[in-house]
């Protein structure tokens, strides 16, 4: 049989163009192993940020309205602390978020201590507390998945590899008029990416009561999410790259110990326990853009999302979708041919 789309990778990247293919009518096959599923979404810290620069800001709330109106439970909303030392862009970003119905405004030292919040700030930080989203990312993955099952996408369960244009999995030959990759971290020696670079993603998962509000802290670098186990998720930018995706499972002790030194300085954190940690690869680039496009004749790929995701994965997927049915142009900040400079991966905010 041939399918008219075959993806391979069943991440956030993979479900939702599959999704978006098979929604339009296409006949699609999904390559992937399902209990992998969750291998790197599952270690994810599931915050929808929109503390980014345009484009990024707007596909993070086009991804937003993606997931609400998805199903029920995907998107929570919580109250989010948000640092940062650059005014401009926080003015920027808090007005664009406020059309879109988000309540958000700036605040002092004096109104977080009368909230209980003994948070320490610097002199020339900008605090803003308003709606902060996260997306409960096993209730999405569990989401889409059935809602392929219902539109006919056919799960081809294995590892795939590519050999001329075509997907192999195992002695199975899944033949599609166009291949997406979109295999995460994997993507890079599937497809032969040079321009990307492989970087661990790291997160402690504390036990502290206390904290029921999200800190997006771009001052000095972490994040705090109440994650659905009823954990805190403290991660952070801290970036170690790695040559292999599967290196990027073994947790560096001295990135952990340094973001909750970091939380604890704040006063954000005071007394925890470690539950557990996590750690996990991601694909970047030294431009902080993903690759979205043509790799060569009939093979695609949509990856490279530089540690965000969650938060913008949809959007990228309609640029694909609507580029391979429509015709539509991908921007050219997006070609994953393109040359980038720079070795390290750079994450939208930084
Ligand atoms: C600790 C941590 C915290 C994070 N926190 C956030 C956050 O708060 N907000 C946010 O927006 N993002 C966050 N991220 C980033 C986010 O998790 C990733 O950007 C996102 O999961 C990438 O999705 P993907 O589908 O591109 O890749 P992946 O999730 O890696 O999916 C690729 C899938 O393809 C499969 N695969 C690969 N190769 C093959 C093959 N040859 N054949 C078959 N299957 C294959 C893999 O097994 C995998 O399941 C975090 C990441 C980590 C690790």
């Amino acid at each position: 049989m041939q399918y008219e789309f075959v993806v391979v990778g069943s991440g956030v990247a993979g479900l939702s163009t599959a999704y978006m293919l098979a929604e339009r009518g296409y006949n699609v096959a999904l390559v992937g192993l399902p209990e992998l599923i969750k291998m790197v979404a599952g270690s994810s810290s599931g915050i929808l940020t929109y503390h980014m620069p345009s484009p990024f800001l707007e596909w993070s709330l086009e991804t937003l309205e993606f997931y609400s109106k998805l199903g029920s439970g995907i998107v929570e909303r919580a109250l989010c602390l948000w640092m940062s030392r650059d005014a401009g862009f926080v003015d920027v970003v808090s007005s664009r978020v406020r059309e879109h119905g988000v309540r958000i405004r700036r605040v002092s030292e004096d109104y977080l201590r009368g909230l209980g919040l003994e948070v320490e700030t610097f002199e020339d930080e900008v605090i803003t507390l308003g709606e902060g989203f996260r997306v409960n990312v096993g209730r999405l993955i569990d989401t889409l998945s059935s809602k392929l099952e219902v539109l006919g996408v056919d799960v081809v369960e294995g590892w795939g590899v590519i050999e001329d244009g075509v997907v192999r999995v195992g002695d199975r030959m899944v033949k599609g008029s166009t291949v997406i990759v979109a295999a995460g971290a994997w993507s890079r020696e599937l497809l032969g990416l040079r321009n990307t670079i492989l970087y661990k993603c790291q997160a402690a998962r504390l036990e502290e009561p206390k904290i029921d509000y999200m800190v997006v802290d771009d001052s000095i670098g972490y994040y705090i999410n109440k994650m659905q186990d009823d954990t805190i998720a403290l991660g952070d930018g801290i970036k170690v790259i790695v040559e292999t995706p599967e290196e990027a499972f073994k947790v560096d002790r001295w990135v952990v110990e340094e973001v909750i030194r970091r939380a604890t300085r704040r006063g954000v954190i005071a007394s925890y326990r470690v539950a557990y940690t996590v750690s996990a690869p991601c694909i970047g680039t030294g431009d902080s853009y993903p690759l979205v496009g043509e790799v060569s004749e009939g093979v695609y790929t949509l990856t490279a999302l530089n540690g965000v995701g969650f938060s913008i994965t949809p959007a990228l997927s309609r640029i694909l979708v609507e580029h391979l049915i429509k015709g539509s142009r991908i921007p050219e900040y997006l070609d994953p041919k393109r040359e980038i400079p720079g070795r390290e991966p750079r994450e939208p905010i930084d």
